[in-house]
């Protein structure tokens, strides 16, 4: 057999640009382009064209239905199939697909997650196709990438509002470019390349374990002998099994157009990431959203289970997933690159610390933006940022920032202050900036890296508020400097008056480090721990204004985010307690008992025969574990009541504080005295595989 190459099949299954071009007529195929591009209303005519192209290219390539592919507020992507089937009169069937059906679609919205958008008497939701998202093939079916949204029109998705945020600083930052004669340049859009990590483990050790099956991670598990601490797993050797994994899985990915770029094992055991090439954001998150499904698929085929969770198992590194972001001009430009002359340096500055001020004053937003159940254990424990945003811009960076604050020359040899417009900058390499891992938001030499994020999350959120509270500063930059009569003087005020206004949120330490809570206290940084904590900042007056303002979100869809994120918080938290309450039922305590059980025989048969010993290491086991089975019948049975309470209450609020307050408290607690309990009992006798088990077993 001859194996194609990676050329010969990367997108292989994407209606690109490539096949675009040689299926459509060149004038369909510019009036196309002039809509991704342009943004120029898509005319019918042309859909219909469209349409038949794709329809024609999907069935040589087996296809046999279509559906639009949308991202509801589950967090998961939804799809619902249409054959391309229509009856022939001959009693055969053609195929068929319109430009009305390419356009727009029109599922049942009653069964997403709507956060009280949608009145039961108007179920119709409407899914719309974003051209600037290639179509693909996935199995026998086409599909569209679409924003999905009410039929009052609000947004029902992720999509829809971040292709608004891209398009709100677009807006801004031609603004701002424009004061700096840069008359060319006609779009700008963020980028961003996902780096993402993964945990991959035996799938029979995954069916025998209810915990994640139901919940994703370990809810119980005593720690192994050996975990990360030798640090001997970070970019180690690649096992055969996860080789093989990770060859399938490029192979799959390059196929659907996803730039895979890098591999390798992380920190923690059988932890691993993925890296693409980054991508415009919707194109971004669109491809994370298939590179995470992709993932579980093609481990199930190897026999593995990929885990997206946050925090599979306690002790050891969580996963998560750094969004590195840019803004970057049609002309090629990246603005968050020190250009070559002191003016493109002047704008570099400029757009850096509009960054800097976004991040300062919607921290709390970024914060709410990547708040799961999940994510809770992982910010702030082992290897994760801490709960409380700053930023990390390398010493070079900091010191030309300072120099700017203080009028001071920046680097000793100096003499004269540094002026804008004057000075040129050293070029950032990554470095002499990428040497802090600690920092949840890194500049690395021509990007940031937010490190928050958690690993099974869409990357859509992070980008939505970041794009806006960007946006936002752009827009209160544009508003100042337009029309002023001396630009430089104006720019190098603004410029260092933002410094000096938010540098508070600029930390270049250690951020593991507890003084820096401390510190970040003093400084008036907010150290939001869990997600009812943040999820309030959604709603806050200033962050509703400038989002509403920015076009993002209106005040309703806000709200809706807001319910669904603390439902969805309620509802993992449940589920996972009530796991926990029936393995314990079902399986643990049966197990400790049958062990209990086992030793008082061998004590019996011992005092039978020599009625001298003294059956010490029985009585001992015996009396411990008799001991922990009281103690966890009780912690099963107070977390029992605290979920009954629960159902009690009504309001989304409350069930969120109760859930952080009480019950999860108790959930650590039975925990905490199962997990002693396991390291008591005989493995063979332990109803599940162990922690060493699940870590170490994939060769
Ligand atoms: P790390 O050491 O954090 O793994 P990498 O150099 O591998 O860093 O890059 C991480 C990600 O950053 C990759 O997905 C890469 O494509 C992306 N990236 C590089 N440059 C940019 C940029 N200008 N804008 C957005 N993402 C970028
Ligand atoms: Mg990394």
């Amino acid at each position: 057999m001859v194996m194609a190459t990676v050329p010969e099949y990367f997108g292989s299954m994407v209606f690109d640009d490539r096949v675009m071009k040689a299926g459509l007529s060149s004038g369909i195929y510019d009036s196309l382009k002039q809509t991704t591009q342009g943004g120029k209303h898509l005319d019918l005519s042309v859909a219909n064209a469209v349409a038949a192209a794709m329809r024609d290219w999907a069935v040589e390539k087996g296809a046999t239905h279509f559906t639009h592919w949308f991202q509801p507020m589950t967090g998961v992507t939804a799809e619902k199939h249409d054959s391309f089937i229509g009856p022939s009169p001959d009693g055969g069937v053609i195929m068929e697909f319109s430009g009305k059906e390419l356009i727009q679609g029109e599922p049942d919205a009653s069964s997403f997650p709507t956060g009280g958008l949608r009145s039961t008497f108007e179920a119709r939701g409407y899914t719309a196709w974003d051209p600037t998202s290639y179509a693909f093939i996935k199995g026998k079916t086409l599909c569209i990438p679409t924003a999905f949204c009410s039929y009052g029109g609000e947004a029902l998705d992720k999509k829809t509002p971040l292709l608004r945020s891209m398009e709100a600083i677009n807006k801004q930052a031609l603004r701002v470019l424009k004061l700096f004669g840069n008359e060319d340049v006609k779009r700008v859009t963020t980028s961003v390349g996902p780096e993402q990590e993964y945990f991959l483990i035996d799938k029979d050790m995954f069916l025998k374990r209810p915990d994640l099956i139901f919940t994703g991670r370990t809810l119980f598990g005593a720690k192994p002998p050996k975990g990360q601490e030798l640090d001997d797993h970070y970019f180690g050797v690649i096992k055969p099994r996860v080789a093989a994994f990770m060859e399938e899985l490029n192979e799959e990915l390059w196929k659907v157009g996803i730039l895979a770029k890098t591999e390798h094992n992380e920190v923690a055991p059988a932890q691993h990431e993925l890296a693409p090439i980054y991508s415009t954001t919707n194109v971004a998150a669109d491809h994370n959203q298939l590179t995470m499904e992709i993932m579980q698929r093609v481990a199930a085929k190897h026999d593995l289970v990929c885990l997206l969770h946050e925090k599979p198992f306690a002790g050891v590194n969580g996963s998560g997933k750094h969004n590195n972001w840019s803004i970057a001009t049609d002309t090629g430009v990246n603005l968050l690159s020190p250009g070559a002359t002191p003016y493109e340096n002047a704008q570099f500055l400029l757009f850096l610390v509009a960054v800097i001020k976004a991040v300062d004053e919607y921290q709390d937003l970024l914060r709410a933006s990547v708040a799961t159940a999940g994510n809770d254990h992982r910010l702030g424990a082992n290897e994760a940022p801490p709960a409380v945003v700053s930023m990390f811009l390398g010493d070079e960076l900091a010191a030309v920032l300072e120099a700017i604050e203080k009028d001071v020359p920046y680097n000793a040899a100096e003499k004269t202050v540094m002026k804008l417009g004057v000075h040129s900058l050293p070029r950032f390499t990554r470095d002499t900036t990428d040497r802090n891992r600690t920092s949840p938001f890194a500049f690395t030499g021509n990007k940031f890296e937010f490190r928050m994020l958690g690993s099974s999350s869409s990357i859509s959120c992070v980008n939505i508020m970041l794009n806006a509270a960007v946006a936002e500063v752009l827009k209160e930059f544009a508003d100042q400097l337009e029309g002023v009569e001396d630009f430089t003087t104006a720019l190098h005020d603004l410029i260092r008056n933002t410094i000096r206004e938010h540098n508070r949120i600029i930390f270049n330490g250690n951020g593991y480090n507890d003084d820096w809570l401390v510190e970040a206290e003093k400084r008036g940084l907010s150290n939001l721990r869990t997600t009812p904590d943040c999820m309030p900042a959604l709603l806050d007056e200033k962050n509703v204004k400038m989002l509403v303002g920015q076009k993002v979100y209106s005040e309703t869809e806000l709200r809706s985010r807001y319910e669904i994120q603390m439902e969805t918080y309620c509802k993992t938290v449940l589920i996972e307690a009530n796991t926990m309450i029936s393995m314990e039922k079902a399986d643990i305590l049966p197990a400790i008992e049958s062990y209990i059980a086992e030793i008082s025989s061998v004590a019996a048969a011992k005092k039978a025969v020599a009625p001298a010993v003294s059956c010490g290491y029985e009585a001992k086991k015996i009396e411990k574990l008799s001991a922990l089975v009281d103690i966890i019948d009780a912690k099963t049975e107070a977390l029992e009541a605290e979920v009954v309470r629960l159902h009690t209450l009504s309001d989304v609020t409350d069930s969120a504080c109760t859930i952080r307050d009480k019950i999860l408290p108790k959930m650590a607690e039975l925990r905490a005295a199962t997990d002693e309990a396991e390291t008591l009992t005989a493995k063979k006798c332990w109803p599940y595989p162990v922690y060493g088990d699940l870590m170490f077993s994939v060769r």
